[in-house]
């Protein structure tokens, strides 16, 4: 059987860390970390992502800064908001949610952030640092998988990882990352043929393709280390009665290949809980170095 990897007890480990870089320096910066979680429009789902983002935010002694702007405000008004957070010297880190309301285009808004300030680690800048092996904010997910892998102990100098899924989001940063780590690495897609043949290659298979349970026993290799990134609601199982809840699923089909690989992400409590420490762990980082700080979190910003 896998060993699970946990992402739960992973994040609220890196959680303490962060609350002590944060007490540790707080003396000498002057002022605490500032997130600006900036949400336009009522999008229900979203609306939990923020709440836990800022319940996040107060537990580790960052200063919640967001604002929330109605579904009906011009795309003039949300970049005057993102430049004013941009030039308050309070706020470390901004994170535009998504989706916004129809009508607003994400792109010239995202573009807008500082790049200094980029909590998700997706502004254009900040993936070519990524690409250059410089120093940056980096991808939420991608780093938290990183993140994952090292705590479990994972080798991947010279193994062979297999990324499923190449969105800008998750699959591109995570080949980059993985690379970069010397992992010799290939990139699979929705017009990759034999997608089963390529992935029994993978030492590493790291799986972002958000189709529901996609990849089972007969795409993994013996003894791999299988991350699955996938977030999918299914609807309640009828059997369970009318109280029954939502399930959760990811791209993995769990049960059958949890007896085959060396270790495996679970959904929920895998990467999920990850994507939001980094986001902490990016401005936590912004903060040091904008108060002339050491940085004591590169490990995490692979
Ligand atoms: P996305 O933008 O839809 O990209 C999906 C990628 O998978 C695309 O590159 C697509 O190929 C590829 N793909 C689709 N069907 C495939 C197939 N049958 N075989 C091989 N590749 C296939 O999704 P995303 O934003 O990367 O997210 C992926 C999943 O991760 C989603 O379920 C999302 O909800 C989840 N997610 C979870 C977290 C978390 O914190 N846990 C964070 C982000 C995303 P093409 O490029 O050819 O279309």
């Amino acid at each position: 059987m896998a060993t699970r990897l946990d992402g739960r007890q992973l994040a609220a480990q890196i959680e303490q860390r962060l609350q002590a870089v944060v007490a540790e320096r707080l003396a000498r910066a002057g002022r605490p970390p500032g997130l600006a979680v900036l949400r336009v429009g009522d999008d229900p789902a979203s609306g939990v992502y923020v709440a836990n983002k800022e319940k996040a935010c107060t537990r580790i002694g960052i200063t919640n800064l967001g604002a929330h702007l109605s579904a009906d405000t011009p795309a003039a008004e949300v970049l005057t908001t993102i430049q004013r957070l941009n030039a308050d010297p309070a706020v470390d880190g901004i994170l535009l949610q998504l989706p916004l309301p129809k009508g607003l285009d994400e792109r010239p808004l995202l573009a807008a952030i500082d790049p200094e300030k980029d909590a998700d680690g997706l502004h254009t800048l900040n993936l070519g640092r990524l690409l250059k092996g410089e120093p940056g904010p980096r991808s939420c997910t991608p780093a938290g998988v990183m993140a994952l892998l090292a705590a479990a102990g994972v080798e991947l100098s010279g193994k062979r990882a297999v990324v499923v899924g190449r969105s800008i989001l998750v699959g591109q940063p995570m080949a980059l990352m993985l690379q970069a780590a010397d992992a010799t690495v290939s990139i699979a897609h929705s017009r990759t043929a034999d997608l089963a043949q390529l992935t029994r290659q993978a030492d590493v298979l790291v799986v972002a393709a958000g189709r529901p349970r996609m990849v089972g026993a007969e795409h993994v290799k013996p003894g791999a280390v299988v991350v699955d990134v996938g977030i999918h609601r299914l609807a309640p199982d009828p059997a369970a009665g009318p109280e029954a809840k939502a399930r959760l699923c990811g791209d993995v089909r769990f049960e059958e290949v949890e007896p085959i690989a060396q270790a495996i992400t679970p959904v929920p409590g895998g990467v999920g809980p990850m994507t939001v420490t980094l986001l902490l762990v990016n401005t936590v980082a912004s903060w040091c170095q904008r108060c002339g700080l050491d940085q004591p979190l590169a490990d995490l910003l692979p």
